[in-house]
């Protein structure tokens, strides 16, 4: 347990604990790293703070501390050009100047942001950054807006103010994007390539919580990844993984609280409010990162029948376990198999 005992020394917030736990849990759960696989074959680990949370990097095999390197050096990349608090960053040249030249992967990570958008009826909306301000998340300042003020921000994030042209990106006037709900799953899919790329055929990640494996654990059983419970320090379940990713959006993230009421950071666009959807947290399990990330975002926002709806029309593309504020659990019927609970669960099918 030498990982845990370094991070106690460290002492950090309670937020870093949070997400440490998930981490180790994940490890704890997968059996890697502690002690029961062969000498040798306990793959190589690297821990970073990027993207404003902790990740835990795992690869096995020979070419393991080369590919995490190479991984995590990707993610720092990301993080560059894509830090709305890093104003050089080619998102932030956007907000500020209307105009900005997107590199490959942020040029990518604008149009999967915009498919999802269109497919969840503008659920998801990478132009909400400017909700986001005048709740006070993007500074911390927080604060509850007025009705007129939210009308006046919602007048900026209609996305089709976005024009592209080549690899340069316009904006219209006010508006400002974010990649916030979907940059963890692209980079989390975009370390699975790099992984296989390297010839890595077994590893785990978690983007600070947000977890994507590659193939099976190196005895060639499946990845066992928990998904955390919402409202106390247990979980879920577990889901039985290969290939995917397994994604969390949960008003528990980041919220401040106001008057008894508490204000979370997952904004409805139709509204300019923190969801209320009547769920406490939504996991998408995809091999696609990317859209799992942004799904899972989205289905908060929808609540259960329009979650379950949307599902329906698109079951071949991934899965859900959605919690709901009165205590249930949902799981789609693909991952029937996969998902265990000591918790009573109901299968959507
Ligand atoms: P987390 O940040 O905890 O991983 P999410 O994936 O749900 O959780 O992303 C939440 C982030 O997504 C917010 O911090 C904000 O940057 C952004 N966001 C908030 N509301 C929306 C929305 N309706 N559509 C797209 N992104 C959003
Ligand atoms: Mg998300």
């Amino acid at each position: 347990m030498a990982i845990l005992n370094k991070y106690m020394q460290l002492n950090g917030l309670k937020k870093y604990f949070r997400a440490l736990t998930v981490v180790l849990s994940a490890l704890i759960l997968t059996g890697c790293g502690f002690g029961n696989a062969a000498p040798g074959d306990d793959g190589f680990t690297k821990e970073i703070f990027a993207m404003d949370t902790y990740m835990s990097l795992t690869a096995y095999g020979d070419m393991a501390e080369e590919a995490v390197r190479k991984a995590a050096d990707k993610i720092n990349e990301l993080d560059r050009m894509l830090s709305t608090g890093n104003e050089k960053s080619e998102v932030s040249v956007l907000n500020s100047e209307g105009v900005s030249r997107f590199s490959e992967d942020v040029m990518n990570i604008l149009e999967k942001s915009l498919e999802i958008s269109h497919m969840t009826d503008g659920a998801f909306n990478p132009a909400i950054y400017p909700v986001m301000e005048l709740w006070g998340f993007t500074s911390g300042s927080y604060r509850v807006p007025s009705e007129e003020d939210i009308k006046s921000s919602l007048a900026n994030i209609n996305i089709d103010g976005i024009g592209v042209s080549g690899s340069e990106v316009t904006a219209a006037d006010g508006m400002k994007l974010d990649f916030g709900g979907i940059a963890k799953g692209y980079a989390s899919s975009a370390i699975m390539e790099i992984f296989s790329r390297c010839g890595v055929t077994s590893g785990i990640v978690s983007l600070g919580g947000n977890v994507q494996v590659l193939g099976t654990k190196p005895d060639g059983s499946l990845w066992r990844t928990a998904v955390r419970h919402p409202e106390n320090d247990g979980y879920i379940g577990v889901v039985n993984v290969k290939d995917k990713a397994v994604i969390t959006s949960g008003g528990y993230e980041r919220f401040f609280e106001k008057n008894g009421t508490r204000y979370h950071h997952i904004i409805d666009p139709s509204t300019g409010a923190p969801a209320r959807s009547g769920l406490l947290s939504v996991s998408i399990v995809s091999a696609d990162g990317a859209l799992a990330d942004g799904l899972s975002t989205a289905l908060f926002i929808m609540g259960e029948d329009r979650a379950v709806s949307f599902w329906r029309k698109h079951s071949g593309l991934f899965d859900f376990i959605i919690m709901t504020d009165d205590g249930r659990i949902l799981a789609t019927e693909g991952i029937e198999d996969a998902f265990e609970s000591e918790h009573d669960y109901e299968i959507v099918r």
